[in-house]
């Protein structure tokens, strides 16, 4: 098995360091695999997320590779996207051709009704957004990222001020509230017949681990993830790997494990 982190973002979006930066602290946490994995999202609500084109997404990529081979690293270019609400990539064929992963994340779903900021508990809300999640699961892409934290609740906290420990625990509480049990089984379904990898995601320690038993019982295989926004958090996947041996899950830590399931 490999130290891999399958989840990192650079300057290109919203990450705080460049590529060789990302590369660097990879290499210094000892990873074998990495993948550089930016935001790339035609229908994100940050302007500056919707705005990168896909010539930019190239050149981005051309840059990761030549840089990788000042490493003895491997390095995958990839993405992190929000697909549309039936699960379909709203990326073109040409740079899903490009991409050696593609992590699907839900930042934000199509909900057209009124939110009042504070009111995270919202029946309606929640459900969409399981829908979404379902479809995802059993749609196109590599991985499920964080399917339970770093929750769409952008519109809930407007206004609001909130700190990063208390946007965790709001995101607690809505999990705790509306993932259960029979949502969980319908989400296992779905990955295991797609195909998909469900994130271990390490800057949350999320899924939950009787959600890691149950993913793992129906076949479910995980990836390694830091989502590292800087590069002090690069590599930090520790937390993945003692996860999914604790359940006895297969983590995918390798290029192949890439292969198809586009
Ligand atoms: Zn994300
Ligand atoms: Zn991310």
């Amino acid at each position: 098995m490999h130290k891999a982190d399958f989840h990192t973002h650079t300057t290109f979006s919203d990450g705080r360091n460049s590529i060789r930066e990302v590369i660097e602290a990879a290499a210094f946490a000892s990873i074998e695999v990495l993948a550089i994995t930016d935001h790339f999202d035609p229908n994100d609500y940050r302007p500056a997320i919707a705005g990168l084109t896909e010539t930019a997404l190239l050149h981005h990529f051309q840059s990761i590779r030549e840089i990788a081979r000042d490493y003895d690293m491997e390095v995958l270019c990839g993405v992190e996207t929000t697909p549309l609400p039936d699960g379909t990539l709203a990326l073109s064929p040409a740079v899903i051709a490009q991409c050696e992963v593609i992590i699907t994340s839900c930042h934000y779903i199509p909900y057209d009704g009124e939110l009042q900021p504070g009111e995270f508990f919202n029946d309606r809300y929640w459900s969409m957004y399981k829908d979404c999640m379902l479809a995802m699961a059993a749609g196109k892409g590599h991985i499920l990222g964080h399917c339970e934290d770093y929750l769409p609740i952008e519109r809930f906290i407007q206004g609001l001020g909130t700190t990063y420990p208390q946007r965790r625990s709001i995101c607690l509480e809505i999990v705790k509230r509306y993932l259960d049990r029979p949502y969980i089984e319908k989400l296992a379904g779905n990955l295991k017949k797609s195909g998909k990898m469900c994130e271990l995601h390490c800057a949350t320690q999320t899924p939950r681990e009787w959600v890691v038993r149950m993913l793992a019982t129906e076949g479910v295989r995980f990836t390694p993830g830091s989502d590292a926004h800087a590069a002090d958090q690069v590599g930090k996947t520790e937390w993945a790997y003692h996860s999914a041996s604790m359940v006895d899950g297969f983590l995918c830590t390798e290029r192949k494990d890439f292969y198809g399931q586009r």
